[in-house]
């Protein structure tokens, strides 16, 4: 019994609970567990033994208790009964895209549905259709859905990959014979999802490097076994590549196994034009063979005439003739940013109160930080009315007194599916910044979501944008909606952009990002925290950032205290 086996049944537990129509926050209650024990470094049984469960974040009596039950007994009995009522399989239902737990329960009662092959079927023979709260529109979105998910199956969101790879990268860089290791692959250029995670490691001693390699304790098969490359497959699913070797060719190893394809298939092309070659052995004479350059990056790329270019935008988006020219971007570093604002408290659907979370922002070295909850008609996320604003307006004023950050108080309002917001004015103007954003409503058209969205940017106390798309990666595309439309809009009427964090939104994308900024748009990036752990999912934003080209100018809260205080108010007077 391991934590992925926990987190992964109390998940089932959510998902299960979910079909049945059960109570929100005690859903959420599981789903918040399952990522505090997927995510603790000390193993279950320790906690369990120990009686130290509830110190983890979101976790109360009564899970505790389950959890204490299936580890000690390896059953769990609310377990059994919840799958007697619901079939196990129906919950691959779920991971189709734009195909809630509501629509699951009434396919399984009304058609007897329960496999995505029965799903699909059904589909196509129009059965869908006439059901009620179906239609036909209903019905040609989840066969879309099904098609998407049978493109993206089998990668990983970045955040499980990053989480998997730093901790496996840890682990080979304690070997005595290791001279470097580091990740390559797309999840070196921190690409959205990820196929499987490699690693490179220098050293002048292979054997000893993989007899460590495959004694790493979250590994599930070992399916390839060689000299100087092995693979595994992890608890968690993923599947990991090493490669041996020798210090000389490291950089060229490293800049070969890093990517992307389009990348290397055009500096390769730069190398050839020049009288060179350039493999994961190193860089060449062509004529020759003459070794120049392979012990790092910066070398070959030098050797080429090129800047060194970060790994995160290695595309072929342009990369390469700007560092010819030497004019790569400054990309934006995690550092520069300088507060947080986009999270929630206990006030809306978080599981922290606000000192709580300020005091984790204080020590992450923040200078400010937003609390942006909910608006009122968001009940299911509690959404404030006018006497919690101002309870939450005198808490924050009180904590301002002694905090060591600026605290804000924000607000993430809805835009109504009219495109008005969910607050009347008077209210808006009790926030010291407001950012908009869609939770329901999602069945439109390309012109009337972009129509909505722009409705509300336009309204003139709005700071920023939160999830301009609102996809979820792996659940819901997302609106489709006029980019540059919308792009014009945040630039006229002076509303950033936000780049959401959170490991399945990562929204606005790279590319959406790098149009937006060739437009002139500012941007924030938020990690939509809904508890003290997710704070840490700014880097995940800022690995977004950097995909889309930006620097520390492009980004909001990359400015200090006085001057994010004077873009709130300045938005405010220029629109108004
Ligand atoms: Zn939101
Ligand atoms: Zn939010």
């Amino acid at each position: 019994m391991n934590n992925t086996d926990v987190s992964n049944l109390l998940t089932t537990i959510a998902d299960l609970m979910d079909i049945k129509g059960e109570n929100f926050f005690k859903i959420r209650a599981y789903r918040l567990a399952a990522q505090a024990i997927h995510d603790s470094p000390e193993d279950i049984s320790i906690l369990v033994e120990e009686h130290r469960l509830k110190d983890l974040a979101g976790i109360g009596d009564a899970i505790a208790k389950k959890i204490t039950e299936f580890v000690k007994t390896g059953r769990l009995t609310y377990f059994e009964r919840l799958s007697e009522e619901i079939p196990l399989q129906i919950l691959s239902l779920l991971q189709i895209p734009g195909l809630g737990p509501k629509k699951v329960a009434t396919l399984f009662r009304v058609l007897n549905i329960d496999t995505i092959e029965s799903l699909k079927q059904a589909c196509i023979e129009g059965k869908l259709r006439d059901i009620d709260g179906f239609g036909e529109i209903t019905e040609r979105n989840i066969l879309r859905g099904i098609q998407l998910l049978e493109r993206t199956s089998g990668r990983s969101l970045l955040y499980h990959a990053y989480n998997n790879g730093q901790h496996y990268l840890q682990y080979i860089r304690e070997c005595s014979k290791v001279i470097q290791a580091d990740l390559a692959g797309s999840l070196r250029r921190m690409k959205e999802t990820i196929g499987d995670i490699d690693i490179i490691v220098a050293s002048e001693d292979p054997d000893t490097i993989m007899d460590h390699f495959i004694n790493y304790p979250k590994i599930k098969q070992i399916l390839v076994q060689g000299k100087t490359k092995t693979s595994v497959l992890l608890i968690d699913s993923i599947q990991v590549d090493l490669r041996v070797v020798p210090i000389q060719s490291y950089g060229a190893a490293l800049q070969y196994f890093t990517g992307s394809k389009e990348h290397n298939v055009t500096v390769r092309g730069l190398a050839v034009r020049q009288g060179f070659k350039l493999n994961e052995y190193g860089l060449f004479e062509k004529n020759t063979d003459k070794f120049l350059s392979g012990r790092t990056e910066q070398d070959i790329y030098n050797n080429l005439g090129l800047q060194f270019i970060p790994p995160e935008i290695r595309e072929n988006r342009g990369e390469i003739e700007a560092a010819k020219t030497k004019t790569l971007p400054r990309l934006l570093e995690e550092k520069d940013v300088k507060g947080d604002l986009h999270i929630h408290s206990t006030y809306s659907d978080g599981s922290n109160s606000i000192s709580d979370m300020v005091e984790a922002c204080a020590k992450r070295g923040y200078e400010y930080v937003g609390i942006t909850d909910h608006s009122q008609s968001l009940k299911i996320a509690r959404g404030l009315d006018g006497e919690a604003i101002q309870a939450k307006k005198e808490e924050i004023k009180r904590l301002n007194e002694t905090a060591p950050l600026h605290v804000f108080c924000g607000t993430e309002c809805d835009i109504k599916s009219d495109g008005t917001l969910d607050y009347p004015n008077d209210v808006l103007g009790l926030f010291d910044y407001v950012g908009i954003g869609i939770h329901t409503g999602f069945n439109m058209t390309k012109d009337e979501a972009t129509e909505r969205i722009i409705q509300g940017m336009k309204h003139p106390s709005v700071t920023f944008l939160a999830h301009p798309t609102c996809r979820m990666i792996g659940h819901r595309e997302g609106f489709d909606l006029d980019m540059d439309q919308i792009f014009e809009t945040a630039v006229d009427a002076n509303t950033a952009l936000e780049i959401n964090s959170f490991p399945d939104r990562l929204d606005l994308n790279d590319i959406q990002v790098k149009r937006g900024k060739e437009l002139g748009v500012r941007f924030i990036i938020g990690t939509d925290a809904h508890a003290k752990e997710h704070l840490e999912y700014m880097k995940f934003g800022v690995a977004t950032a950097r995909r889309g080209w930006l620097e520390k100018e492009d980004v909001i809260n990359t400015v200090d205290l006085t001057t994010i205080e004077e873009f709130f108010k300045k938005g405010r007077k220029e629109n108004g």
